[in-house]
């Protein structure tokens, strides 16, 4: 893996590149013991050992944070013409070229991973590993047992009979509350499986996949590392 120096050092929480070409330019940083002259060469911290300060710098590979996602947003690393996920990241965190593990609707909202790595992302979305989403809605309508029994058998979405899923209702009237758990993630599945009930999804929010739940405290937009314990339990 090779990456340009001072990108790698202001990743690293050694300043911004500017800060980091001072540092160059006062010889306080050396890669494989020879002191660095230019700020631009490729290193690679794989196997480089990288001082800056006298402080060894530990670079890490994979990245992995929960970001709350906002409405408005595509599930994308990029577009030419709508806002993307990765634009609620900041520069230094995109260094690493992160993506989304999963997509959720442009207008659904909750809990989405983004992370570097490719092998936890396959693991979490493959279909043979059936890792459970649970989703909070709004319906238009009155959500009844009876849908929550058609939920349980799997319903026919388009030519596919979804797998089982489990319905909670939490309040019902005009508009209803529930949670749903899916253990798939077939394009627009919660809303199309309230479609084949005769219901409209209103409001999709994403409250957990597999043993990641969405910090509450975590505002709408924003992003955090995932802590060791959440990223042990995920793996
Ligand atoms: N189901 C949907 O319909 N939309 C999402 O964003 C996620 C699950």
């Amino acid at each position: 893996m090779n990456l340009r120096l001072d990108k790698l050092l202001a990743n690293t929480g050694f300043g911004s590149r500017k800060d980091v070409k001072q540092l160059i330019k006062k010889k306080q940083v050396k890669v494989n013991e020879v002191i660095v002259k230019k700020a631009d060469i490729t290193v690679n911290p794989e196997v480089d050992i990288i001082t800056c300060k006298g402080e060894k710098v530990e670079y890490q590979e994979f990245i992995y944070f929960m970001l709350h996602k906002p409405p408005g947003y595509l599930s994308a690393t990029e577009d030419a013409m709508q806002k993307t996920v990765l634009d609620l990241l900041e520069e230094k965190d995109k260094l690493l070229n992160p993506f989304p593990a999963g997509r959720l609707d442009k207008d659904t909202e909750g809990l989405l991973l983004i992370t570097n790595d490719g092998q936890l992302a396959h693991d979490l979305l493959s279909p043979k590993k059936h890792v459970r989403k649970k989703y909070y809605a709004k319906i238009e309508g009155l959500v009844t047992k009876a849908d929550i029994d058609e939920f349980k058998k799997g319903v026919d979405i388009g030519g596919y009979v979804t797998k089982p899923s489990d319905l909670i209702i939490l309040s019902g009237d005009t508009i209803s509350e529930i949670e749903v758990t899916i253990t798939e993630g077939k394009f627009h599945q919660v809303k199309k499986m309230f479609e084949a009930v005769d219901k409209k999804v209103i409001y999709l929010k994403r409250l957990s996949m597999g043993s990641l739940t969405l910090d509450e405290n975590l505002p709408k937009g924003k992003y955090r590392q995932l802590t060791n314990d959440e990223l042990d339990s995920l793996k």
